[in-house]
Protein backbone atom coordinates (compact mmCIF):
# COMPACT_ATOMS: atom_id res chain seq x y z
CA UNK A 1 0.00 0.00 0.00
CA UNK A 2 1.37 3.62 -0.58
CA UNK A 3 1.58 4.96 2.58
CA UNK A 4 1.89 8.91 0.61
CA UNK A 5 -1.25 8.31 -1.40
CA UNK A 6 -3.12 6.85 1.57
CA UNK A 7 -2.00 10.29 3.49
CA UNK A 8 -2.87 12.28 0.51
CA UNK A 9 -6.58 10.80 0.26
CA UNK A 10 -7.36 11.35 4.19
CA UNK A 11 -6.36 14.64 3.71
CA UNK A 12 -8.73 15.30 0.88
CA UNK A 13 -11.39 12.88 2.83
CA UNK A 14 -11.05 15.13 6.21
CA UNK A 15 -11.15 18.52 3.90
CA UNK A 16 -14.29 17.41 1.75
CA UNK A 17 -16.29 16.27 5.21
CA UNK A 18 -15.84 20.00 6.11
CA UNK A 19 -16.39 21.48 3.21
CA UNK A 20 -18.68 24.41 2.14
CA UNK A 21 -16.99 25.31 -1.40
CA UNK A 22 -20.13 25.25 -3.24
CA UNK A 23 -24.17 25.14 -2.29
CA UNK A 24 -24.30 21.40 -2.01
CA UNK A 25 -22.98 21.17 1.52
CA UNK A 26 -26.14 22.94 3.19
CA UNK A 27 -28.19 20.05 2.18
CA UNK A 28 -25.77 16.99 3.05
CA UNK A 29 -26.27 14.87 6.48
CA UNK A 30 -22.53 13.76 5.57
CA UNK A 31 -20.31 14.13 3.17
CA UNK A 32 -19.34 10.88 0.93
CA UNK A 33 -15.07 11.27 -0.35
CA UNK A 34 -14.83 7.80 -1.79
CA UNK A 35 -13.37 5.13 -0.02
CA UNK A 36 -11.12 1.87 -1.32
CA UNK A 37 -7.62 0.71 -2.01
CA UNK A 38 -5.05 3.79 -2.08
CA UNK A 39 -3.16 2.29 -4.59
CA UNK A 40 -6.05 0.41 -6.28
CA UNK A 41 -5.53 -0.30 -10.19
CA UNK A 42 -9.37 0.58 -11.15
CA UNK A 43 -10.96 3.68 -10.08
CA UNK A 44 -14.78 4.33 -10.16
CA UNK A 45 -16.34 7.53 -10.61
CA UNK A 46 -20.08 8.23 -10.05
CA UNK A 47 -22.31 10.79 -9.62
CA UNK A 48 -22.84 12.13 -6.43
CA UNK A 49 -24.53 10.64 -2.75
CA UNK A 50 -28.01 9.15 -2.74
CA UNK A 51 -30.28 9.28 0.04
CA UNK A 52 -28.16 5.64 1.58
CA UNK A 53 -24.74 7.11 1.13
CA UNK A 54 -25.82 10.67 2.10
CA UNK A 55 -26.95 8.91 5.42
CA UNK A 56 -24.05 6.70 5.98
CA UNK A 57 -21.44 8.73 4.41
CA UNK A 58 -20.14 6.38 2.21
CA UNK A 59 -20.24 5.91 -1.43
CA UNK A 60 -22.68 3.06 -3.40
CA UNK A 61 -24.09 1.31 -0.43
CA UNK A 62 -27.81 1.40 -1.50
CA UNK A 63 -29.20 -0.20 -4.32
CA UNK A 64 -27.07 0.72 -7.20
CA UNK A 65 -24.00 0.06 -5.16
CA UNK A 66 -25.14 -3.61 -4.05
CA UNK A 67 -25.59 -4.18 -8.04
CA UNK A 68 -22.37 -2.67 -8.84
CA UNK A 69 -20.77 -4.51 -5.75
CA UNK A 70 -22.37 -8.22 -6.81
CA UNK A 71 -21.18 -6.74 -10.69
CA UNK A 72 -17.98 -5.97 -9.25
CA UNK A 73 -17.62 -9.42 -7.80
CA UNK A 74 -18.97 -11.32 -11.51
CA UNK A 75 -15.71 -9.86 -12.53
CA UNK A 76 -13.63 -10.99 -10.21
CA UNK A 77 -12.78 -8.07 -8.25
CA UNK A 78 -13.45 -7.28 -4.58
CA UNK A 79 -14.83 -3.77 -3.58
CA UNK A 80 -11.95 -3.40 -1.30
CA UNK A 81 -9.72 -3.68 -3.84
CA UNK A 82 -11.01 -0.62 -6.29
CA UNK A 83 -11.21 3.12 -5.04
CA UNK A 84 -14.97 3.89 -5.97
CA UNK A 85 -15.82 7.78 -5.40
CA UNK A 86 -18.28 10.20 -7.24
CA UNK A 87 -18.16 13.44 -9.32
CA UNK A 88 -19.11 15.77 -6.34
CA UNK A 89 -19.34 14.59 -2.88
CA UNK A 90 -22.87 15.75 -1.03
CA UNK A 91 -26.00 14.89 -2.08
CA UNK A 92 -27.81 17.21 -4.30
CA UNK A 93 -31.18 17.75 -3.03
CA UNK A 94 -33.81 15.37 -4.27
CA UNK A 95 -31.32 13.69 -5.89
CA UNK A 96 -31.30 16.24 -8.81
CA UNK A 97 -27.75 16.69 -11.41
CA UNK A 98 -25.29 18.56 -9.84
CA UNK A 99 -24.76 21.97 -11.59
CA UNK A 100 -21.56 22.01 -13.75
CA UNK A 101 -20.47 24.59 -11.36
CA UNK A 102 -21.13 22.33 -8.91
CA UNK A 103 -19.21 19.89 -10.46
CA UNK A 104 -16.26 22.03 -11.01
CA UNK A 105 -15.69 23.12 -7.96
CA UNK A 106 -15.56 19.64 -6.39
CA UNK A 107 -13.71 18.26 -9.06
CA UNK A 108 -11.02 20.67 -8.75
CA UNK A 109 -10.77 20.68 -5.47
CA UNK A 110 -10.98 16.94 -4.80
CA UNK A 111 -11.54 14.46 -7.60
CA UNK A 112 -8.27 15.49 -9.28
CA UNK A 113 -6.42 15.00 -6.01
CA UNK A 114 -7.70 12.04 -5.61
CA UNK A 115 -7.21 10.18 -9.00
CA UNK A 116 -3.80 11.56 -8.91
CA UNK A 117 -3.54 9.65 -5.65
CA UNK A 118 -4.27 6.27 -6.51
CA UNK A 119 -2.88 6.99 -10.05
CA UNK A 120 -5.25 3.91 -11.02
CA UNK A 121 -4.48 2.23 -14.41
CA UNK A 122 -7.92 2.42 -15.23
CA UNK A 123 -11.18 5.09 -14.41
CA UNK A 124 -14.27 3.49 -15.26
CA UNK A 125 -16.94 6.71 -15.33
CA UNK A 126 -20.46 5.21 -14.63
CA UNK A 127 -23.13 7.26 -16.34
CA UNK A 128 -23.74 10.38 -17.97
CA UNK A 129 -22.67 13.34 -15.15
CA UNK A 130 -19.04 11.55 -14.86
CA UNK A 131 -19.08 11.01 -18.22
CA UNK A 132 -19.52 14.66 -19.25
CA UNK A 133 -17.29 16.03 -17.02
CA UNK A 134 -14.34 14.00 -17.06
CA UNK A 135 -14.65 13.29 -21.07
CA UNK A 136 -16.62 16.26 -21.99
CA UNK A 137 -19.18 13.75 -23.84
CA UNK A 138 -22.67 14.60 -23.77
CA UNK A 139 -24.14 11.26 -24.08
CA UNK A 140 -23.52 8.01 -22.13
CA UNK A 141 -25.16 5.76 -24.68
CA UNK A 142 -22.98 6.39 -27.81
CA UNK A 143 -20.28 5.70 -26.03
CA UNK A 144 -21.01 3.12 -23.24
CA UNK A 145 -18.93 0.10 -23.47
CA UNK A 146 -15.68 2.37 -24.85
CA UNK A 147 -12.42 3.41 -23.49
CA UNK A 148 -11.16 6.49 -23.84
CA UNK A 149 -7.81 8.02 -23.68
CA UNK A 150 -7.20 11.62 -22.03
CA UNK A 151 -4.38 14.04 -20.48
CA UNK A 152 -2.58 10.61 -20.33
CA UNK A 153 -5.10 8.77 -18.37
CA UNK A 154 -7.21 5.18 -19.44
CA UNK A 155 -10.75 5.89 -19.53
CA UNK A 156 -13.93 3.34 -19.70
CA UNK A 157 -17.26 4.52 -20.29
CA UNK A 158 -20.29 2.14 -18.80
CA UNK A 159 -23.94 3.36 -17.17
CA UNK A 160 -24.50 4.16 -13.77
CA UNK A 161 -25.94 1.22 -11.80
CA UNK A 162 -29.35 2.87 -11.47
CA UNK A 163 -30.13 2.72 -14.55
CA UNK A 164 -29.80 -1.00 -14.75
CA UNK A 165 -31.53 -1.66 -11.81
CA UNK A 166 -35.01 -2.21 -13.14
CA UNK A 167 -34.08 -3.44 -16.86
CA UNK A 168 -33.08 -6.79 -17.17
CA UNK A 169 -30.84 -5.88 -20.47
CA UNK A 170 -29.42 -2.70 -19.13
CA UNK A 171 -28.26 -5.43 -16.15
CA UNK A 172 -26.38 -7.76 -18.49
CA UNK A 173 -24.88 -4.96 -20.39
CA UNK A 174 -23.82 -3.72 -17.26
CA UNK A 175 -22.25 -6.34 -15.99
CA UNK A 176 -20.97 -7.61 -19.19
CA UNK A 177 -18.90 -3.87 -19.35
CA UNK A 178 -17.32 -4.42 -15.59
CA UNK A 179 -16.09 -7.42 -16.44
CA UNK A 180 -14.59 -5.81 -20.10
CA UNK A 181 -13.31 -3.08 -17.80
CA UNK A 182 -11.09 -5.35 -15.48
CA UNK A 183 -9.78 -6.98 -18.32
CA UNK A 184 -8.54 -3.42 -19.50
CA UNK A 185 -7.32 -3.15 -16.54
CA UNK A 186 -5.78 -6.65 -16.37
CA UNK A 187 -4.42 -6.07 -19.79
CA UNK A 188 -2.02 -2.57 -19.25
CA UNK A 189 -0.49 -4.18 -16.25
CA UNK A 190 2.82 -4.99 -18.13
CA UNK A 191 2.57 -0.90 -19.14
CA UNK A 192 3.88 1.51 -16.29
CA UNK A 193 1.06 4.03 -14.76
CA UNK A 194 1.37 7.41 -15.23
CA UNK A 195 3.04 9.37 -13.04
CA UNK A 196 0.56 12.17 -13.17
CA UNK A 197 -2.71 13.20 -13.88
CA UNK A 198 -2.67 16.10 -16.00
S1 LIG B 1 -20.12 18.92 -3.24
FE1 LIG B 1 -17.88 19.08 -3.16
S2 LIG B 1 -17.42 21.28 -3.38
FE2 LIG B 1 -19.62 21.08 -2.85
S3 LIG B 1 -19.67 21.30 -0.61
FE3 LIG B 1 -19.55 19.09 -1.07
S4 LIG B 1 -17.38 18.59 -1.02
FE4 LIG B 1 -17.54 20.83 -1.17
Amino acid sequence: MDGLAADVLAGVADEVRRCVLCPLHRGRLNAVPGEGRADAEIMFIGEGPGEDEDLQGRPFVGRSGKLLTEALEAAGLRREDVFITNVVKCRPPGNREPTPEERNICTKSYLFRQIDAVNPRLIVLLGSVAVQTLLNISSVTAVRGRAFEKGGRRFFVTFHPAAALYNPANRDIFFHDIKKAKELADSLKSFPRQSRLV
